[in-house]
C-alpha cells in the first residue's frame, strides 16, 4: 500500500457504537480520566517497544529515547497526546480501535449502576479506556506507525464518536502514535496546560516514562503557543525500585490507581524487596473490592511482570496461582533472563522461586491483617474469601497457612456471618471431642437447622457450617487442622456413636437388633433408594435422616456434582431413624402393608428434605402424604390416580 490508498469509512463494531453512546450521553462526571487512559496506552506501547526491541534493537530506529508528550493547542482546541512506542498497523488498528476483541463491553455495560460516577471509574477497568477520548471530544484523529515499518506506512484514523470512522495510509515520520483531541464546548476546562500537568501528577505521576509538556518563558509565549521549551512533568521513575522509606503512602496509593484503574484505595498491599541468590522486588496490592471478571475464565491479570525494570508482560497466569488472582502489582525480576516468554515462564526455576516466595509474602500479609485488622480482613473474607478457599484445593504446599486464614460459619457463631477460625474452634471443643465437625449444604439455613446436628448441638458440640459453592471441595481437600480430622456430620455412625455415653451407646446396640425386624421392613421398601437402616444416634428430635457411609462421596457433594452435569459415582444412603419419634411408633405398628410402604417412604421423603435435597418424584411424595393424612383424619377419601 501507498500514500496514495483512498480514505475508506468502516463501521465501529455494535458493541463499540453502544460503548461510544454511552460515553457521549452518560458518564461526564469524571472527564478527565481521558488524559490517564490515553497516558496509559502510550506507555503501554512504550513498554512494548522496548520488550519487542529486546530481541530486535533495529525497532528503536536510531532512537532509544521512549517518551510521552502531553501538548494544548488553545486556538485550534486541541490537546495532543504522542508517544514514540510500538505504534499500530493498518490491521491492528481496525482490530484495536474499532473492535472490542474481548467480552469486556458487554460486561462493561451489564455492570453500569446508572450512578455517573461510580460508572464512569469502571471504564479503565475494562479495557475499553480508549473511547473514553469521547467523554470529551467531538472529533480525535490518530495517526500511527508500527516501529520497524517504512514511513510509507503511516495510518490515520478518525471519528467523530458515531456508528463509523475514517482509516487511510498515510506517511508517518515518527514511529509510535499520535492522538489529537478536538475538544466539544464542555470539555473546554482542558484548555489548560495547568489542569493537564494536575491530572498528570495525579494519575501518571508513576508511568516509568517521562511525560513531556511544554514550558512556555512568558505568558505572551503561552498566548502566541510558541513553545520554548520541554519539561518532564512526572518524577518517571519505577517506584517500586525506590526504598521504601522514600515513598509516601499517597503515592502507593496512586501508584495503584495507576496500575488496577481502580478508583478505591487498595484494602492493604506489600512492598518487598527479596535479595540473595534470586533477586526480586514486589510491589503487590489487596483491592477493596472485586473486579467485575473475578470469576470470569478469560480475565484481566493483575500483576505485571518486569525484568531490571523492563516490562515482560502481564497475561500469563503463571505469576500467581488462580486463588490469589485478586492480586494486583508488579514483580520485577533481576535475575530472569529479559527474553523470557510465556513458555520459558512455566518450567522457569528461577520464575518459581519468584512465585512461590510471592505466594508466601501475600499469605503473610493477609495473615498479619487477620491479626492485626480485624475490619479490615471481615472486608476482604467477604470480598475474596471465597475465590482464597480455591487455594485448599490448588496449594497443598501452603494448605496449613491458608486455612488459618479461612473464616466459618458455625452453631456457635454469629447467624450465617462467616467469622469463626479453625483455631478458634480448636479453643471451643469439648473434652470428649478428637474432631472437627462440619456439615455442608446448599445454604446457610438449610445447613444450620439440619437434623444431622441434633446430637451436637444437644451435646453443646460447635458444627462449622459451610455453604458456599466450593465448600465440598474445600472440606474434601482439608482432612485435618494441627493434627485435628475434619468430619462431616452427615457421614459415618462411628463417630456419632462414639459422641454417646456408654450408657446410651449399649441402648443403641440394643434398639438395633430389637428392632431388626422393622428396620428390614423399612429397609425392604426402600431398597432402591438406601442400602441400610439403622436406629440413629445423632437424632434428638428428627424421625429420619441420610447420611453418607464414611468413604462415600457425600449425599451433597453428589448433589453438586450432578448439578454440574458431572457423573457421581452412585452410592447409595443410609437412612437413619430415630425411634423414640412417635412417627416410628406408628410406623413399627402398622399392619397393613400398603400403609406400611406409604409411611417408609414418607418419611425417606422427610430425610431428603430436611437434609436439604430434592426429591426425584416430589408430586409422589405429596400424594402418598395426603392420603396419610386423611387417614389419620379419619376421613377417608380415594383421591384419584
Ligand atoms: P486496553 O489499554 O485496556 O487494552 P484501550 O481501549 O485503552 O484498552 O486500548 C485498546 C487497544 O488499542 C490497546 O490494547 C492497544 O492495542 C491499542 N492502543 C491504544 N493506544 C495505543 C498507543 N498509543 N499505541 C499503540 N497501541 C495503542
Ligand atoms: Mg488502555
Amino acid at each position: 500500500m501507498t500514500a496514495t490508498t483512498p480514505k475508506e469509512t468502516l463501521s465501529f463494531q455494535t458493541e463499540v457504537q453502544q460503548l461510544l453512546h454511552l460515553m457521549i450521553h452518560s458518564l461526564y462526571s469524571n472527564k478527565e480520566i481521558f488524559l490517564r487512559e490515553l497516558i496509559s496506552n502510550a506507555s503501554d506501547a512504550l513498554d512494548k517497544l522496548r520488550f519487542e526491541a529486546l530481541s530486535d534493537d533495529a525497532l528503536y530506529e536510531n532512537d532509544g529515547e521512549l517518551k510521552i508528550w502531553v501538548s494544548v493547542d488553545k486556538t485550534a482546541r486541541t490537546i495532543t497526546v504522542k508517544d514514540n512506542g510500538i505504534g499500530m498497523t493498518r490491521t491492528e488498528v481496525i482490530d484495536n480501535i474499532g473492535t472490542i476483541a474481548k467480552s469486556g463491553t458487554k460486561e462493561f455495560v451489564k455492570s453500569l449502576t446508572g450512578d455517573q460516577a461510580k460508572d464512569s471509574h469502571l471504564i479503565g477497568q475494562f479495557g475499553v479506556g480508549f473511547y473514553s477520548v469521547f467523554i470529551v471530544a467531538d472529533q480525535v484523529s490518530l495517526t500511527t506507525r508500527r516501529a520497524g515499518l517504512g514511513q510509507e506506512h503511516g495510518v490515520k484514523w478518525s471519528a467523530t464518536g458515531t456508528g463509523s470512522y475514517e482509516i487511510e495510509v498515510v506517511e508517518k515520520q515518527l514511529r509510535g502514535t499520535e492522538i489529537i483531541i478536538h475538544l466539544k464546548e464542555e470539555g473546554s476546562e482542558f484548555l489548560d496546560d495547568f489542569r493537564l500537568r494536575s491530572i498528570i501528577h495525579k494519575y501518571s505521576e508513576h508511568i516509568a516514562f517521562p511525560i513531556v509538556m511544554r514550558e512556555y518563558q512568558s505568558e505572551e509565549d503561552e498566548k502566541k503557543g510558541t513553545p520554548t521549551k520541554d519539561e518532564v512533568v512526572n518524577k518517571a521513575t519505577a517506584l517500586w525500585v525506590r526504598s521504601k522509606n522514600d515513598i509516601s503512602e499517597s503515592e502507593y496509593q496512586e501508584f495503584y490507581k495507576h496500575i488496577s484503574h481502580d478508583f478505591e484505595e487498595p484494602l492493604v498491599y506489600l512492598h518487598s524487596r527479596v535479595e540473595g541468590a534470586n533477586e526480586y522486588t514486589l510491589l503487590l496490592y489487596v483491592p477493596k473490592h472485586a473486579p467485575f471478571d473475578l470469576w470470569e475464565r478469560e480475565r484481566r491479570q493483575g500483576v505485571k511482570l518486569y525484568v531490571r525494570r523492563v516490562f515482560i508482560l502481564d497475561d500469563s497466569d503463571k505469576l500467581l496461582p488462580h486463588y490469589l488472582r485478586f492480586i494486583k502489582g508488579v514483580i520485577d525480576s533481576n535475575d530472569l533472563p529479559l527474553n523470557v516468554s510465556r513458555e520459558i515462564l512455566q518450567q522457569n526455576k528461577l520464575m518459581e522461586t519468584i512465585r512461590s516466595g510471592s505466594v508466601r509474602k501475600i499469605l503473610d500479609l493477609l495473615g498479619q491483617l487477620a491479626k492485626n485488622e480485624t475490619q479490615k480482613y471481615a472486608t476482604f473474607w467477604q470480598v475474596f474469601g471465597q475465590v482464597l478457599k480455591e487455594g485448599i484445593v490448588e496449594d497443598n504446599a501452603n494448605r496449613e497457612r491458608i486455612a488459618k486464614l479461612l473464616r466459618f460459619s458455625s452453631t456457635q457463631g454469629e447467624g450465617s456471618a462467616q467469622t469463626v477460625t479453625l483455631e478458634d474452634y480448636i479453643s471451643r471443643m469439648q473434652p470428649e471431642q478428637d474432631k472437627i465437625y462440619y456439615i455442608t449444604g446448599d445454604s446457610y439455613g438449610a445447613a444450620a437447622n439440619s437434623p444431622h446436628l441434633e446430637l451436637l448441638k444437644h451435646k453443646n458440640i460447635e458444627v462449622l457450617i459451610l455453604s458456599d459453592r466450593i465448600d465440598e471441595w474445600v472440606a474434601s481437600h482439608l482432612l485435618e487442622f494441627e493434627g485435628k480430622k475434619l468430619q462431616s456430620v452427615a457421614k459415618g455412625a462411628v463417630d456419632m456413636e462414639k459422641l454417646v455415653d456408654t450408657d446410651q451407646k449399649a441402648e443403641l446396640d440394643k434398639a438395633n437388633s430389637e428392632n431388626q425386624d422393622l428396620l428390614k421392613r423399612i429397609g425392604d421398601v426402600l431398597a432402591d433408594k438406601v442400602k441400610q437402616v439403622k436406629v440413629s444416634a445423632r437424632l434428638t428430635t428428627s424421625p429420619a435422616c441420610l447420611v453418607a457411609d464414611e468413604y462415600d462421596l457425600g449425599i451433597h457433594m453428589e448433589r453438586i456434582l450432578k448439578a454440574a452435569g458431572q457423573a457421581a459415582p452412585a452410592s447409595k444412603p443410609i437412612l437413619e431413624v430415630n425411634l423414640k419419634h412417635p412417627l416410628l411408633e406408628k410406623i413399627k405398628s402398622e399392619n397393613d402393608e400398603l400403609r406400611f410402604k406409604d409411611w417408609s417412604c414418607v418419611l425417606y421423603g422427610q430425610a431428603v428434605l430436611s437434609g436439604g435435597g430434592q426429591l426425584e418424584d416430589p408430586a409422589g411424595f405429596v400424594k402418598q402424604l395426603n392420603e396419610l393424612m386423611l387417614i389419620m383424619s379419619d376421613r377417608r377419601i380415594i383421591l384419584p390416580p
